[in-house]
């Protein structure tokens, strides 16, 4: 967006009549260049949706992906057979199999079962995107009916009016009347989000057959989930306005290294304090898996001190498998969902990929951008802090009051801020790609290619992912590369060292 910044405080005298002029403009114009950049947002997302909606009408299995996973199958067949018998005793059943007859039958080959199961795919990814248009349009008109409206100012009058009730006032006790505003922006944004998570989860998920959770769970969760926020977020945000208020000129240094260590903080109490809230995690049974595990972290030098299965599958029958935890204390969690999915060496050629993303530093690379980008935002926030051109825009236009700086800071973050974060994370999205081709190659290099290609395509099989996706759409939202590209490059480095 290309509207103009006013650096400095704009309440001098000097500067005379062109000053005032050009920041009224601004404050004129601020409104207008922010709902104009979320419409077009708005309106190019909305574009590529309807392509990824006219994907998904698609009746035709994708040509592509019929040539590379039928190389798979050959591949596979003729070594298959022994190394499957071998394996099917050291599983660890743990998700149930009720519904037996959907199930994906692991050693079967696997082009037939994609395309059995492609307008199955077609139609939960059309629902999905079907929705996704809805609750977008949705989302984007309540942003600009609050934005045109003023619920900012209001909540925070609102807040301001209960806070008065316990003697607080505006300038005395900001953080307070901060954290009541904020309370109530949070219970605001639960409850209009309310209908669409229930929608999504309790018709289209279940639909389709991945919902396991029950209402219940779903309402327990949503608590938890507030009672955290205010636990953590609640002095975060406290801790985080007295660095500002004390902070001076360079505050945004100290609020820089703030950030750095709550950060540090929460990765260290998430795992540990958070995740076992809301899942049971329980330490994989001895076993051929967990020894050839521990066998490839060995090789790779991966501190791994623990490994776990999580049970995913009480809520969805979506698999995954992910890893964390910190310098030489790192864990690895597999979803209960994806050991009844693939076949042990799939799930090792799985964790090698995962690996390749630690041996090659993606994590610390992700991290550390987080931790620039946040630096540069408060830089920039710092510069605007003073200027009341624009939150008088936006309804805080009462020149005897002090903007609060939460306002400050939301208003900084959803106007002039919002250009810099799209673009920013759509060059991580497309940076996300890139380094999950590096992990790929990563795992292929170890010698698992084929397992790799067949447990890839196992997960997406079990999770209906979508077979031909729009160019576009995939390229500005995917954070994985589609299937078929994946498996085109794991299948030219295959043939690259075929001939070396
Ligand atoms: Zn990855």
């Amino acid at each position: 967006m290309d509207f103009t910044l006013p650096l400095t405080p704009q309440y001098t005298q000097t500067g005379g009549t062109t000053k005032a002029a050009s920041s009224s403009l601004f404050g004129d114009y601020a409104i207008a260049a922010t709902i104009l950049f979320t419409l077009v947002v708005f309106l190019f997302e909305a574009y590529l949706n309807f392509r990824q909606r006219k994907s998904y009408h698609k009746t035709d299995f994708p040509r592509e992906l019929e040539t590379t996973v039928g190389n798979i199958d050959r591949e596979t067949k003729s070594s298959a057979a022994a190394a499957d018998k071998k394996e099917e005793s050291s599983k660890s059943g743990s998700s149930d199999d009720d519904d037996k007859k959907d199930k994906v039958d692991r050693n079967a080959p696997i082009l037939p079962q994609l395309k059995s199961k492609f307008s199955h795919a077609q139609s939960y990814g059309l629902d999905k995107i079907n929705f996704s248009i809805f609750s977008s349009t949705y989302a984007v008109t309540e942003e600009v009916v609050f934005l045109l409206y003023g619920f900012l100012p209001y909540v925070w009058d609102k807040a301001c009016a209960v806070g008065a009730k316990y003697g607080w006032t505006e300038t005395e006790h900001e953080i307070k009347i901060t954290l009541l505003f904020l309370g109530i922006v949070t219970i605001v944004g639960t409850i209009t989000s309310l209908p669409f998570e229930l929608y999504s989860t309790f018709e289209i998920e279940k639909k389709h057959g991945f919902n396991k959770q029950t209402l219940g769970l779903f309402f327990t969760d949503k608590l938890k989930g507030l009672v955290l926020s205010a636990v953590f977020g609640a002095p975060f945000v406290a801790l985080l306005l007295k660095i500002i208020f004390m902070g001076g000129d360079k505050f945004y240094l100290y609020v820089w290294a703030f950030t750095f260590v709550f950060s540090v903080i929460m990765m260290t109490l998430v795992p540990v304090v958070i995740m076992p809230l809301f899942n049971k995690y329980e330490k994989l049974p001895d076993g051929p898996l967990k020894d050839s595990i521990y066998e490839l972290a060995g090789k790779l030098s991966f501190p791994l001190t623990k490994l776990f299965v999580m049970d995913g599958s009480k809520r969805s029958s979506h698999s995954n498998a992910f890893m964390f935890g910190f310098m030489k204390n790192k864990r690895i969690v597999l979803f209960d969902t994806l050991l009844s999915q693939v076949s042990n060496d799939e799930i090792l050629a799985i964790l090698g990929h995962e690996l390749g993303h630690w041996k090659m530093g993606h994590t610390v690379t992700n991290f550390v951008v987080t931790q620039v980008y946040t630096g540069f935002m408060f830089y920039f926030f710092s510069l605007c802090y003073n200027s009341h051109e624009l939150y008088r825009a936006f309804g805080f236009d009462d020149e005897s009051r002090p903007i609060p700086t939460i306002i400050a800071l939301v208003l900084f973050t959803s106007t002039i801020w919002a250009p810099v974060d799209k673009t920013l994370s759509f060059i991580m999205t497309v940076h996300s790609r890139k380094c999950e081709f590096e992990a790929d190659e990563f795992s292929v290099n170890l010698g698992m290619s084929s397992k790799l290609q067949s447990g890839l395509c196992k997960i997406h099989l079990e999770n209906l992912g979508a077979m031909s996706p729009d160019s576009w759409y995939s390229t500005y939202h995917y954070s994985h590369p589609p299937l078929v590209e994946r498996l085109s490059a794991m299948m030219k480095l295959d043939t690259a060292k075929k001939l070396s």
